[in-house]
């Protein structure tokens, strides 16, 4: 099923497929800044990645699907945090990064193929910068910085479809002191003892130290692991203006091609109604939430519950419907691996094909999952394939219950491997009462054993 995806370039629903010859599917994902927790606004950004994400590799197989993710820890907030804490850089960073790592995991969130850092990249972002000096896209100001002049790019505003009279305006609150044009962005900021403490590096040449201007990270990471032209890019809405639409001025000028053949934003997520702020008392991180006694994956589940190019009210409520949500789900996978005895092979289709389809199309998560619920109230099929088939399917890309193999194999008690084993050899000795027997020892004991030809694998009944 052919994947179709808004584009906000060309404003069209558009089928996503590999440019390259290699079939390789190449997709980037504007990653977290690691200064603090993330929040469960910028959750709701990665888990609808993470879902588009399941929904590529199913379309073109997880080994064509290359997906780069970076860690931004190189900024103005990481720094500013870094002195506050009176830490290193590095250490804030990987302080930050380490959490952003289990919050994904907790929220059963993939890792991606790549996760390139900003600091781990300042040789390729120098080079970068350097071409764009000498292709004279870009200048270096009177404090040793270094700007893009906006106006030596043609298709400027293509993303945004900013005008010249709405960029003034928007930038006019930024420090204009060095820029040629007040459109002008920094690639790279001259080291300032009273901002930047002992962070800095060398640069470009003709310019002064300092450390690289947010934009250029991406453009340099996605040059190096994905290359010059990529299939997809997505990030939150607030990044469409102006960090997206720098990285394509930036990386089209240097490269001399096109950059990113399609662009995706999902919309923000309010909590009750509002922008989050600490002062409004209505700002959430997951463990704010699991401190609360509510699970990490029916918070996945509330972030995913909403059509992820409109605006999703989170509210405590919204856990709570998740809550008996994922139960239903739940029961129904105990109910499907109980009923699931025979060594047949899968069949070919799924009843859950039906809940992919809203997914293939612009990436309606809602209408899966109205498609999902109908075919779990709907009743089992007799058919052993069809059985296995929709135990495969049913959560493949939502992921809101189901665990990878061997995190299942991890959870597996000693006595129950055991047992497992023993009812195997009876029942390779044709000891079928007592492998019988033992089956049902195990389904006690919340576990069900599922026999292939060559061997069998065991699921938890409830998780
Ligand atoms: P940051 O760590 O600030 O660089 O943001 C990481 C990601 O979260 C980006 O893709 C942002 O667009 C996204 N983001 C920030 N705030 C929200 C929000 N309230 N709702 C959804 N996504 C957000
Ligand atoms: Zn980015």
């Amino acid at each position: 099923m052919a994947v179709r995806l808004y584009d906000s370039l060309t404003r069209e629903v558009r089928e996503l497929k590999p440019a390259h010859k290699d079939g390789v599917f190449r997709f980037y994902n504007c990653g977290p800044t690691v200064y603090a927790p993330a929040h469960i606004g910028n959750f709701r950004t990665f888990t609808v990645n993470d879902v588009l994400r399941r929904l590529l590799d199913r379309e073109f197989g997880a080994s064509n699907v290359k997906h780069v993710r970076n860690i931004t820890d190189v900024d103005d907030r990481t720094i500013t945090q870094a002195k506050k804490e009176g830490k290193p850089l590095a250490e804030i960073a990987k302080f930050w990064t380490d959490k952003f790592h289990a919050d994904c995991e907790a929220l059963n969130c993939l890792k991606p193929t790549v996760e390139p850092t900003a600091t781990g990249h300042i040789k390729e972002q120098v080079d970068m910068i350097e071409v764009l000096m000498q292709k004279g896209n870009a200048y270096r100001s009177a404090d040793g910085s270094v700007y893009f002049k906006i106006t030596s790019f043609p298709g400027y505003g293509a993303l945004s479809r900013i005008k010249e009279r709405e960029l003034k305006v928007t930038n006019s609150a930024f420090d204009a002191d060095h820029k040629d044009d007040i459109g002008d962005f920094a690639l790279w900021k001259a080291y300032k003892p009273e901002d930047d403490g002992i962070v800095q590096w060398d640069g470009p040449k003709g310019a002064s130290s300092g450390r690289p201007g947010w934009h250029i990270e991406c453009s340099a990471m996605i040059k190096k692991h994905l290359g010059e032209t990529i299939d997809l890019h997505t990030g939150g809405v607030d990044l469409l203006f102006p960090h997206h639409e720098n990285e394509i001025a930036q990386s089209q000028c240097c490269n001399g091609t096109s950059f990113s053949l399609q662009w995706y934003h999902s919309e923000h997520l309010l909590v009750e109604g509002t922008t989050m702020s600490k002062s409004k008392g209505n700002y959430y991180t997951l463990d704010s939430l699991v401190q609360k006694g509510y699970s990490a994956i029916a918070v996945r589940y509330a972030l995913l519950a909403g059509h992820p190019r409109k605006q999703l009210n989170f509210t405590l409520d919204s856990l709570h419907a998740a809550d008996s949500a994922l139960k239903t789900l739940r029961d129904f996978r105990a109910k499907l691996v109980t009923a699931i005895k025979e060594a047949a092979a899968p069949a070919t289709s799924s009843r859950f094909d039906a809940a992919i389809a809203p997914l293939c199309d612009d990436l309606n998560i809602p209408g899966a999952l109205g498609k999902l619920f109908t075919e779990v109230n709907n009743p089992l099929p007799t058919d052993q394939g069809v059985l296995k088939a929709d135990l495969k399917s049913f959560d493949e890309v939502l992921h809101l219950i189901g665990l990878k193999l061997d995190e299942v194999k991890a959870k597996i008690p000693a006595e129950i491997s055991h047992l497992a084993q023993k009812r195997w050899d009876a029942k390779a000795a044709k000891n079928f009462a007592l492998a019988d027997t033992l089956r049902a020892e195990l389904t006690k004991a919340g576990w069900a054993m599922l026999d292939r030809k060559d061997g069998y694998s065991l699921e938890a009944l409830k998780q």
